[in-house]
Protein backbone atom coordinates (compact mmCIF):
# COMPACT_ATOMS: atom_id res chain seq x y z
CA UNK A 1 0.00 0.00 0.00
CA UNK A 2 1.36 3.10 -1.28
CA UNK A 3 -0.47 6.69 -0.86
CA UNK A 4 0.51 9.24 -2.98
CA UNK A 5 1.79 12.31 -2.04
CA UNK A 6 -1.69 15.03 -1.01
CA UNK A 7 -2.28 18.07 -2.34
CA UNK A 8 -2.01 20.67 0.12
CA UNK A 9 -5.78 21.47 1.62
CA UNK A 10 -7.17 24.67 -0.52
CA UNK A 11 -6.75 28.43 1.80
CA UNK A 12 -10.74 29.50 1.86
CA UNK A 13 -10.80 33.27 1.79
CA UNK A 14 -14.06 33.76 3.41
CA UNK A 15 -14.24 37.13 1.13
CA UNK A 16 -17.09 39.61 2.29
CA UNK A 17 -20.46 38.33 0.81
CA UNK A 18 -19.22 34.57 0.56
CA UNK A 19 -21.38 31.90 2.07
CA UNK A 20 -18.41 30.59 3.84
CA UNK A 21 -18.20 34.01 5.46
CA UNK A 22 -21.50 33.85 6.54
CA UNK A 23 -21.21 30.14 7.89
CA UNK A 24 -18.20 30.44 9.94
CA UNK A 25 -20.04 33.45 11.48
CA UNK A 26 -23.04 32.04 12.53
CA UNK A 27 -20.68 28.97 13.71
CA UNK A 28 -18.93 31.32 15.71
CA UNK A 29 -22.24 32.98 17.80
CA UNK A 30 -23.62 29.20 18.09
CA UNK A 31 -20.35 28.33 19.78
CA UNK A 32 -20.73 31.96 21.85
CA UNK A 33 -24.19 30.31 23.07
CA UNK A 34 -23.00 27.16 24.10
CA UNK A 35 -21.43 27.21 27.50
CA UNK A 36 -19.48 24.22 26.71
CA UNK A 37 -18.39 22.19 29.72
CA UNK A 38 -15.16 20.17 28.54
CA UNK A 39 -14.42 16.75 29.92
CA UNK A 40 -11.09 15.10 29.91
CA UNK A 41 -10.77 11.88 27.55
CA UNK A 42 -9.57 9.11 29.28
CA UNK A 43 -9.80 5.43 27.88
CA UNK A 44 -12.64 6.97 25.29
CA UNK A 45 -14.31 7.96 28.50
CA UNK A 46 -15.84 11.73 29.19
CA UNK A 47 -14.13 12.41 32.66
CA UNK A 48 -15.54 15.26 34.67
CA UNK A 49 -13.74 16.61 38.07
CA UNK A 50 -15.48 18.89 38.91
CA UNK A 51 -12.62 20.97 39.14
CA UNK A 52 -13.62 23.56 36.51
CA UNK A 53 -11.50 26.23 35.00
CA UNK A 54 -13.02 29.29 32.70
CA UNK A 55 -12.69 29.33 28.98
CA UNK A 56 -12.37 33.06 28.22
CA UNK A 57 -11.53 34.74 24.82
CA UNK A 58 -8.25 36.37 25.21
CA UNK A 59 -10.00 39.79 23.52
CA UNK A 60 -12.93 39.09 25.55
CA UNK A 61 -11.92 38.58 29.13
CA UNK A 62 -15.14 38.18 30.46
CA UNK A 63 -16.94 36.65 28.91
CA UNK A 64 -17.65 32.76 29.62
CA UNK A 65 -17.23 30.32 26.56
CA UNK A 66 -17.23 27.70 29.40
CA UNK A 67 -15.24 25.69 31.27
CA UNK A 68 -12.96 22.34 31.51
CA UNK A 69 -12.64 19.84 34.00
CA UNK A 70 -9.07 19.76 35.63
CA UNK A 71 -7.43 16.16 36.34
CA UNK A 72 -4.69 15.89 38.79
CA UNK A 73 -2.11 13.04 39.74
CA UNK A 74 -4.30 9.77 39.53
CA UNK A 75 -5.87 11.08 35.94
CA UNK A 76 -2.29 11.15 34.49
CA UNK A 77 -2.24 7.77 35.67
CA UNK A 78 -5.29 6.62 34.36
CA UNK A 79 -4.59 8.01 30.49
CA UNK A 80 -1.30 5.88 31.39
CA UNK A 81 -2.94 3.15 32.67
CA UNK A 82 -5.46 3.21 29.37
CA UNK A 83 -3.09 3.87 26.73
CA UNK A 84 -1.08 0.74 27.75
CA UNK A 85 -4.48 -1.67 27.79
CA UNK A 86 -5.82 -0.03 24.23
CA UNK A 87 -2.14 -0.54 22.61
CA UNK A 88 -1.56 -4.48 21.87
CA UNK A 89 -4.86 -4.09 19.54
CA UNK A 90 -3.76 -0.76 18.34
CA UNK A 91 -0.18 -1.72 17.26
CA UNK A 92 -1.58 -4.80 15.71
CA UNK A 93 -4.21 -2.94 13.35
CA UNK A 94 -3.37 -3.05 9.84
CA UNK A 95 -1.59 0.27 9.63
CA UNK A 96 -4.18 1.08 6.10
CA UNK A 97 -6.70 0.70 8.99
CA UNK A 98 -4.97 3.45 11.23
CA UNK A 99 -4.73 5.34 8.88
CA UNK A 100 -8.11 5.42 7.53
CA UNK A 101 -9.10 6.80 10.71
CA UNK A 102 -6.75 9.89 10.44
CA UNK A 103 -8.11 10.61 6.70
CA UNK A 104 -11.18 10.32 7.29
CA UNK A 105 -10.78 12.96 10.47
CA UNK A 106 -9.16 15.20 7.66
CA UNK A 107 -11.95 14.95 5.58
CA UNK A 108 -14.31 15.26 8.60
CA UNK A 109 -12.52 18.95 9.74
CA UNK A 110 -12.22 19.81 5.46
CA UNK A 111 -16.02 19.29 4.89
CA UNK A 112 -18.09 19.22 7.83
CA UNK A 113 -16.16 20.82 10.87
CA UNK A 114 -14.02 23.62 9.30
CA UNK A 115 -16.02 26.37 10.79
CA UNK A 116 -15.85 24.64 14.52
CA UNK A 117 -12.47 24.14 14.02
CA UNK A 118 -12.08 27.65 13.14
CA UNK A 119 -14.48 28.81 15.39
CA UNK A 120 -12.77 27.19 18.52
CA UNK A 121 -9.44 28.27 17.30
CA UNK A 122 -10.48 31.90 17.00
CA UNK A 123 -12.19 32.46 20.00
CA UNK A 124 -10.13 30.18 22.18
CA UNK A 125 -6.72 31.59 20.91
CA UNK A 126 -7.52 35.14 19.68
CA UNK A 127 -6.35 34.17 16.07
CA UNK A 128 -8.06 35.85 13.25
CA UNK A 129 -10.15 34.19 10.44
CA UNK A 130 -7.58 33.89 7.82
CA UNK A 131 -4.51 32.93 10.67
CA UNK A 132 -7.04 30.09 12.00
CA UNK A 133 -7.90 28.92 8.18
CA UNK A 134 -4.12 28.38 8.01
CA UNK A 135 -3.68 26.46 11.24
CA UNK A 136 -6.79 25.02 12.26
CA UNK A 137 -8.11 23.90 8.77
CA UNK A 138 -5.22 23.63 6.54
CA UNK A 139 -2.10 23.12 8.45
CA UNK A 140 -4.44 20.43 10.56
CA UNK A 141 -5.84 18.53 7.62
CA UNK A 142 -2.34 18.59 5.87
CA UNK A 143 -0.15 16.94 8.79
CA UNK A 144 -2.93 14.10 8.71
CA UNK A 145 -3.20 13.21 5.05
CA UNK A 146 0.74 14.17 4.55
CA UNK A 147 2.36 11.91 7.74
CA UNK A 148 0.47 8.60 5.86
CA UNK A 149 1.78 9.38 3.08
CA UNK A 150 5.34 9.27 4.53
CA UNK A 151 4.83 6.68 6.63
CA UNK A 152 3.67 4.60 2.89
CA UNK A 153 7.38 5.42 2.12
CA UNK A 154 8.97 4.88 5.30
CA UNK A 155 7.27 1.07 5.73
CA UNK A 156 8.72 0.35 1.91
CA UNK A 157 12.10 0.85 2.91
CA UNK A 158 13.64 -2.68 3.42
CA UNK A 159 17.15 -4.23 3.28
CA UNK A 160 18.88 -5.94 0.68
CA UNK A 161 18.98 -9.65 0.48
CA UNK A 162 22.35 -11.80 -0.53
CA UNK A 163 22.22 -15.55 -1.71
CA UNK A 164 20.69 -18.02 0.77
CA UNK A 165 18.82 -15.35 2.79
CA UNK A 166 16.12 -13.19 3.21
CA UNK A 167 16.19 -9.78 5.05
CA UNK A 168 13.74 -7.58 6.76
CA UNK A 169 12.84 -4.38 8.54
CA UNK A 170 9.87 -4.48 10.49
CA UNK A 171 8.88 -0.97 11.53
CA UNK A 172 7.49 -1.42 14.68
CA UNK A 173 6.03 1.37 16.92
CA UNK A 174 7.72 2.08 20.87
CA UNK A 175 7.60 0.06 23.81
CA UNK A 176 5.20 1.98 26.32
CA UNK A 177 3.39 5.11 25.65
CA UNK A 178 4.29 8.60 24.28
CA UNK A 179 3.58 11.85 25.54
CA UNK A 180 2.35 14.78 23.44
CA UNK A 181 2.75 18.32 24.88
CA UNK A 182 0.77 21.20 22.88
CA UNK A 183 1.12 24.58 22.64
CA UNK A 184 -1.90 27.48 22.19
CA UNK A 185 0.34 28.56 19.23
CA UNK A 186 -1.18 26.43 16.57
CA UNK A 187 -4.00 24.01 17.16
CA UNK A 188 -2.39 22.20 14.16
CA UNK A 189 0.84 21.63 16.11
CA UNK A 190 -1.51 20.30 18.82
CA UNK A 191 -3.33 17.60 16.37
CA UNK A 192 -0.14 17.26 15.15
CA UNK A 193 2.02 15.75 17.66
CA UNK A 194 -0.45 13.13 19.27
CA UNK A 195 -1.45 12.02 15.59
CA UNK A 196 1.67 10.91 14.17
CA UNK A 197 2.88 9.06 16.88
CA UNK A 198 -0.75 6.96 17.18
CA UNK A 199 -0.37 6.84 13.06
CA UNK A 200 2.65 5.04 13.30
CA UNK A 201 1.05 2.53 15.88
CA UNK A 202 1.76 4.25 19.18
CA UNK A 203 -0.75 5.01 22.14
CA UNK A 204 -0.60 8.40 23.41
CA UNK A 205 -1.02 10.31 26.55
CA UNK A 206 -1.94 14.33 25.68
CA UNK A 207 -1.52 17.73 27.16
CA UNK A 208 -2.34 20.58 25.25
CA UNK A 209 -2.07 23.81 26.71
CA UNK A 210 -4.66 25.16 29.03
CA UNK A 211 -5.13 27.86 26.35
CA UNK A 212 -5.79 25.48 23.80
CA UNK A 213 -8.27 23.33 25.40
CA UNK A 214 -11.29 24.86 23.62
CA UNK A 215 -10.01 23.58 20.26
CA UNK A 216 -7.90 20.38 21.37
CA UNK A 217 -11.42 18.94 22.91
CA UNK A 218 -12.98 19.89 19.50
CA UNK A 219 -9.94 17.97 17.16
CA UNK A 220 -10.33 14.96 19.50
CA UNK A 221 -14.35 14.67 18.99
CA UNK A 222 -13.60 14.30 15.53
CA UNK A 223 -10.95 11.65 15.98
CA UNK A 224 -13.74 9.63 17.77
CA UNK A 225 -15.89 10.22 15.43
CA UNK A 226 -13.63 9.06 12.65
CA UNK A 227 -13.32 6.23 14.60
CA UNK A 228 -10.36 6.59 17.20
CA UNK A 229 -10.76 3.25 19.48
CA UNK A 230 -11.02 4.56 22.85
CA UNK A 231 -7.43 4.51 24.81
CA UNK A 232 -5.49 5.19 21.98
CA UNK A 233 -5.36 9.31 22.63
CA UNK A 234 -6.02 10.18 26.06
CA UNK A 235 -6.59 14.02 26.42
CA UNK A 236 -5.92 15.53 29.90
CA UNK A 237 -6.12 19.03 31.59
CA UNK A 238 -2.94 18.93 34.34
CA UNK A 239 -0.03 20.93 35.32
CA UNK A 240 3.39 20.72 34.15
CA UNK A 241 4.94 19.43 36.96
CA UNK A 242 1.91 16.73 38.12
CA UNK A 243 2.11 15.53 34.81
CA UNK A 244 6.53 15.33 34.58
CA UNK A 245 6.28 13.84 38.14
CA UNK A 246 4.13 10.67 36.70
CA UNK A 247 5.34 10.28 33.08
CA UNK A 248 8.71 10.69 33.49
CA UNK A 249 8.93 8.36 36.65
CA UNK A 250 6.70 5.45 34.62
CA UNK A 251 8.96 2.66 33.54
CA UNK A 252 6.74 2.11 30.38
CA UNK A 253 7.15 5.63 28.92
CA UNK A 254 8.31 5.84 25.82
CA UNK A 255 9.10 9.58 24.53
CA UNK A 256 7.67 12.91 24.54
CA UNK A 257 6.89 14.86 21.26
CA UNK A 258 7.11 18.12 22.40
CA UNK A 259 6.14 21.97 21.67
CA UNK A 260 6.49 24.87 24.03
CA UNK A 261 9.57 26.46 25.56
CA UNK A 262 13.41 26.04 25.41
CA UNK A 263 13.20 26.21 29.38
CA UNK A 264 11.29 23.35 29.90
CA UNK A 265 12.18 21.19 27.12
CA UNK A 266 16.02 21.65 29.43
CA UNK A 267 14.06 20.61 32.30
CA UNK A 268 12.11 17.67 30.63
CA UNK A 269 15.72 16.44 29.69
CA UNK A 270 17.12 17.02 33.31
CA UNK A 271 13.98 14.88 34.50
CA UNK A 272 14.25 12.37 31.70
CA UNK A 273 17.82 12.01 32.83
CA UNK A 274 17.30 11.33 36.21
CA UNK A 275 15.29 8.47 35.86
CA UNK A 276 17.19 6.73 32.89
CA UNK A 277 17.93 3.97 34.76
CA UNK A 278 14.30 3.05 35.24
CA UNK A 279 12.80 3.20 31.83
CA UNK A 280 12.02 -0.26 29.48
CA UNK A 281 13.90 1.82 26.95
CA UNK A 282 15.67 4.66 25.78
CA UNK A 283 12.99 7.28 25.49
CA UNK A 284 12.46 9.60 22.34
CA UNK A 285 13.15 13.31 23.35
CA UNK A 286 11.60 15.51 20.41
CA UNK A 287 10.82 18.71 20.97
CA UNK A 288 10.35 22.03 18.84
CA UNK A 289 10.90 25.26 20.97
CA UNK A 290 12.01 28.71 20.84
CA UNK A 291 13.53 31.06 18.62
CA UNK A 292 14.70 34.88 17.75
CA UNK A 293 14.24 34.79 14.22
CA UNK A 294 15.65 36.78 11.59
CA UNK A 295 15.27 39.11 8.94
CA UNK A 296 18.68 40.69 7.24
CA UNK A 297 18.30 43.00 4.25
CA UNK A 298 21.38 43.84 2.03
CA UNK A 299 21.95 46.60 0.14
CA UNK A 300 20.34 45.70 -3.25
CA UNK A 301 16.66 44.61 -1.49
CA UNK A 302 13.76 46.09 -2.52
CA UNK A 303 12.57 48.22 0.82
CA UNK A 304 8.76 47.21 -0.63
CA UNK A 305 9.95 43.23 -0.09
CA UNK A 306 11.66 44.07 2.92
CA UNK A 307 8.73 45.65 5.25
CA UNK A 308 6.36 43.34 3.37
CA UNK A 309 8.29 40.22 5.08
CA UNK A 310 8.74 42.27 8.35
CA UNK A 311 5.16 43.70 9.36
CA UNK A 312 3.65 39.98 8.20
CA UNK A 313 6.65 37.72 9.62
CA UNK A 314 6.67 39.80 13.26
CA UNK A 315 3.04 40.76 13.69
CA UNK A 316 0.67 38.26 12.14
CA UNK A 317 -1.05 36.72 14.84
CA UNK A 318 0.37 38.81 17.51
CA UNK A 319 4.22 37.79 16.43
CA UNK A 320 3.03 34.42 18.87
CA UNK A 321 4.93 31.84 16.09
CA UNK A 322 8.13 30.16 17.41
CA UNK A 323 9.18 31.59 13.95
CA UNK A 324 8.27 34.82 13.96
CA UNK A 325 10.61 37.57 12.87
CA UNK A 326 11.93 38.94 15.62
CA UNK A 327 14.94 40.80 14.74
CA UNK A 328 16.01 42.97 11.72
CA UNK A 329 19.01 43.88 10.17
CA UNK A 330 18.93 46.66 7.40
CA UNK A 331 21.20 48.35 5.90
CA UNK A 332 21.77 52.05 6.19
CA UNK A 333 21.13 52.99 2.31
CA UNK A 334 17.60 51.56 2.53
CA UNK A 335 16.68 52.04 6.70
CA UNK A 336 15.04 54.81 6.30
CA UNK A 337 12.84 54.26 3.77
CA UNK A 338 12.24 50.73 5.32
CA UNK A 339 11.39 52.65 8.82
CA UNK A 340 8.94 54.75 7.01
CA UNK A 341 7.05 52.00 5.69
CA UNK A 342 7.08 49.92 8.87
CA UNK A 343 5.59 52.82 10.52
CA UNK A 344 2.44 53.08 7.85
CA UNK A 345 2.12 49.17 7.82
CA UNK A 346 1.63 49.19 11.60
CA UNK A 347 -0.30 52.39 11.79
CA UNK A 348 -2.46 50.88 9.13
CA UNK A 349 -3.41 47.29 11.13
CA UNK A 350 -6.42 47.63 12.73
CA UNK A 351 -7.01 46.00 15.97
CA UNK A 352 -9.36 44.19 18.36
CA UNK A 353 -11.71 41.09 18.67
CA UNK A 354 -11.67 37.97 15.64
CA UNK A 355 -15.20 38.92 15.45
CA UNK A 356 -14.54 41.90 13.12
CA UNK A 357 -12.90 40.28 10.34
CA UNK A 358 -11.08 43.30 9.25
CA UNK A 359 -9.07 43.09 12.50
CA UNK A 360 -5.38 42.04 11.47
CA UNK A 361 -3.89 42.72 15.19
CA UNK A 362 -5.66 40.16 18.08
CA UNK A 363 -5.35 39.92 21.90
CA UNK A 364 -2.33 37.84 22.83
CA UNK A 365 -2.81 35.07 24.58
CA UNK A 366 -3.21 35.70 28.71
CA UNK A 367 -2.19 38.04 31.17
CA UNK A 368 1.17 36.40 32.16
CA UNK A 369 2.11 37.07 28.37
CA UNK A 370 0.85 40.26 28.14
CA UNK A 371 2.57 41.54 31.21
CA UNK A 372 5.78 40.04 29.93
CA UNK A 373 5.27 41.52 26.71
CA UNK A 374 4.19 44.94 28.20
CA UNK A 375 7.37 44.90 30.55
CA UNK A 376 9.83 44.49 27.18
CA UNK A 377 8.14 47.52 25.45
CA UNK A 378 8.16 49.34 29.06
CA UNK A 379 12.16 49.17 29.29
CA UNK A 380 12.86 50.00 25.82
CA UNK A 381 10.91 53.44 26.14
CA UNK A 382 13.50 53.85 29.10
CA UNK A 383 16.75 52.75 27.40
CA UNK A 384 19.11 55.02 25.98
CA UNK A 385 20.18 52.71 23.69
CA UNK A 386 16.09 51.52 22.00
CA UNK A 387 14.04 53.89 20.82
CA UNK A 388 10.52 53.03 19.90
CA UNK A 389 9.55 53.85 16.28
CA UNK A 390 5.72 52.86 16.12
CA UNK A 391 3.41 51.47 18.90
CA UNK A 392 4.17 51.30 22.46
CA UNK A 393 0.89 50.85 23.99
CA UNK A 394 -1.11 48.18 25.17
CA UNK A 395 -4.28 48.07 27.11
CA UNK A 396 -5.81 44.60 29.33
CA UNK A 397 -9.20 46.72 30.24
CA UNK A 398 -10.82 44.12 27.89
CA UNK A 399 -8.61 41.74 26.63
CA UNK A 400 -4.77 41.84 26.43
CA UNK A 401 -4.78 43.66 23.33
CA UNK A 402 -0.84 45.58 22.59
CA UNK A 403 -0.13 47.39 19.79
CA UNK A 404 2.44 46.27 17.34
CA UNK A 405 5.75 47.69 18.60
CA UNK A 406 8.97 48.51 16.54
CA UNK A 407 11.91 49.38 18.41
CA UNK A 408 15.05 50.19 17.00
CA UNK A 409 18.42 49.39 18.41
CA UNK A 410 21.51 51.38 18.42
CA UNK A 411 23.40 48.47 19.91
CA UNK A 412 22.98 45.34 18.31
CA UNK A 413 22.78 42.85 21.46
CA UNK A 414 20.22 45.20 23.03
CA UNK A 415 17.76 42.78 24.98
CA UNK A 416 14.83 42.86 22.57
CA UNK A 417 17.62 42.10 19.71
CA UNK A 418 18.30 38.57 21.65
CA UNK A 419 15.58 37.66 23.71
CA UNK A 420 12.72 35.99 22.63
CA UNK A 421 9.52 38.21 23.27
CA UNK A 422 6.70 35.83 21.68
CA UNK A 423 4.24 38.82 21.07
CA UNK A 424 3.72 42.09 18.83
CA UNK A 425 7.71 43.42 19.27
CA UNK A 426 9.89 43.31 16.35
CA UNK A 427 13.15 45.04 16.92
CA UNK A 428 15.18 46.30 14.11
CA UNK A 429 19.23 47.39 14.22
CA UNK A 430 20.58 49.53 11.00
CA UNK A 431 24.15 48.36 10.08
CA UNK A 432 26.44 50.15 7.86
CA UNK A 433 25.84 48.59 4.30
CA UNK A 434 28.61 48.02 3.30
CA UNK A 435 29.24 45.55 6.62
CA UNK A 436 27.22 42.87 4.99
CA UNK A 437 29.55 40.02 5.82
CA UNK A 438 30.39 41.44 9.30
CA UNK A 439 26.67 41.46 10.10
CA UNK A 440 26.21 37.69 8.79
CA UNK A 441 28.50 37.00 11.55
CA UNK A 442 26.40 39.24 13.74
CA UNK A 443 23.39 37.78 12.76
CA UNK A 444 24.79 34.04 13.53
CA UNK A 445 26.30 34.64 17.02
CA UNK A 446 23.91 36.79 18.63
CA UNK A 447 20.77 34.38 19.77
CA UNK A 448 21.49 30.84 20.99
CA UNK A 449 18.19 29.87 18.87
CA UNK A 450 18.21 28.40 15.09
CA UNK A 451 14.64 28.04 13.93
CA UNK A 452 13.68 30.42 11.42
CA UNK A 453 15.76 33.01 9.27
CA UNK A 454 15.26 35.36 6.30
CA UNK A 455 17.47 36.76 3.55
CA UNK A 456 16.09 40.11 1.58
CA UNK A 457 18.44 40.84 -1.30
CA UNK A 458 18.38 40.93 -4.96
CA UNK A 459 22.17 40.49 -5.70
CA UNK A 460 22.33 37.12 -5.97
CA UNK A 461 26.07 36.40 -4.37
CA UNK A 462 24.69 38.50 -1.45
CA UNK A 463 22.01 35.40 -1.14
CA UNK A 464 24.60 32.81 -1.56
CA UNK A 465 26.96 34.76 0.66
CA UNK A 466 24.09 34.41 3.48
CA UNK A 467 22.80 30.96 2.79
CA UNK A 468 26.45 30.08 3.27
CA UNK A 469 27.48 31.63 6.10
CA UNK A 470 23.92 31.00 7.67
CA UNK A 471 23.87 27.31 7.48
CA UNK A 472 23.30 27.06 11.04
CA UNK A 473 21.30 30.00 11.92
CA UNK A 474 18.57 28.30 11.02
CA UNK A 475 16.53 25.25 10.62
CA UNK A 476 14.10 27.23 7.85
CA UNK A 477 15.78 30.02 6.15
CA UNK A 478 13.88 32.05 3.51
CA UNK A 479 15.41 34.06 0.71
CA UNK A 480 13.32 36.97 0.13
CA UNK A 481 10.04 36.37 2.30
CA UNK A 482 9.22 36.63 5.77
CA UNK A 483 10.22 33.49 7.84
CA UNK A 484 6.77 32.13 8.90
CA UNK A 485 4.17 30.40 7.15
CA UNK A 486 5.82 27.02 6.60
CA UNK A 487 3.68 24.37 4.84
CA UNK A 488 3.81 21.05 5.35
CA UNK A 489 5.36 19.09 2.68
CA UNK A 490 6.35 21.71 1.16
CA UNK A 491 8.65 23.45 3.80
CA UNK A 492 9.51 20.83 6.52
CA UNK A 493 9.80 22.45 9.39
CA UNK A 494 12.15 22.56 12.74
CA UNK A 495 15.96 23.85 14.09
CA UNK A 496 18.42 22.97 15.90
CA UNK A 497 20.45 24.78 18.92
CA UNK A 498 18.73 26.22 21.75
CA UNK A 499 15.27 25.95 18.74
CA UNK A 500 15.08 21.79 19.05
CA UNK A 501 16.18 18.35 17.94
CA UNK A 502 14.99 19.59 14.39
CA UNK A 503 13.16 16.41 13.58
CA UNK A 504 11.26 18.60 10.93
CA UNK A 505 7.23 18.63 11.63
CA UNK A 506 5.28 17.23 8.72
CA UNK A 507 8.41 14.91 7.16
CA UNK A 508 9.48 11.51 7.16
CA UNK A 509 11.93 13.07 9.84
CA UNK A 510 9.77 13.14 12.45
CA UNK A 511 7.48 9.78 11.74
CA UNK A 512 11.38 8.14 12.28
CA UNK A 513 11.83 9.10 15.53
CA UNK A 514 8.25 7.44 16.42
CA UNK A 515 9.48 3.85 14.94
CA UNK A 516 11.64 1.27 16.24
CA UNK A 517 13.00 -0.46 13.75
CA UNK A 518 13.52 -4.74 13.66
CA UNK A 519 15.97 -5.88 11.53
CA UNK A 520 14.88 -9.63 10.64
CA UNK A 521 17.24 -12.35 8.94
CA UNK A 522 16.38 -15.79 8.17
CA UNK A 523 19.07 -18.07 6.61
CA UNK A 524 17.43 -20.96 4.16
N1 LIG B 1 5.28 26.29 11.51
C1 LIG B 1 5.00 27.64 11.90
C2 LIG B 1 5.52 28.61 10.86
O1 LIG B 1 6.20 28.21 9.96
C3 LIG B 1 5.56 28.00 13.25
C4 LIG B 1 5.30 27.00 14.30
C5 LIG B 1 5.48 27.52 15.70
O2 LIG B 1 5.30 28.71 15.98
O3 LIG B 1 5.72 26.67 16.55
O4 LIG B 1 5.25 29.77 10.98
Amino acid sequence: FSYPIPINEPVHSYAPGSAEREALKRTLTQLKSEQIDVPMYIGGDEVRTGKLVALNPPHEKKFLLGHYHAGNESHVRQAIDCALEAKEAWANMNWEDRAGIFLKAAELISTKYRYHMNGTTMLGQSKNVYQAEIDSACELIDFLRFNVHFLSEIYKQQPISAAGMHNRTEWRPLEGFVLAITPFNFTAIGGNLPTSAALCGNVVVWKPAHTQVYSAQMFLRILKEAGLPDGVINLIYVDGPTLGKVCFSHRDFAGVHFTGSTGVFNQMWKTIGENVSNYKSYPRIVGETGGKDFVIAHSSADPQVVATALLRGAFEYQGQKCSAASRAYLPSNIAEEVKQLLIAGVSSFKMGSVEDFGNFINAVIDEKSFDKIAKYIDNAKASPDATVLVGGTYDKSQGYFIHPTVIEAKDPKYVTMCEEIFGPVLTIHVYDADKFGETLHLVDETSPYALTGAVIARDRFAVELATERLRNAAGNFYINDKPTGAVVGQQPFGGARASGTNDKAGSMINLYRWLSARTIKETF
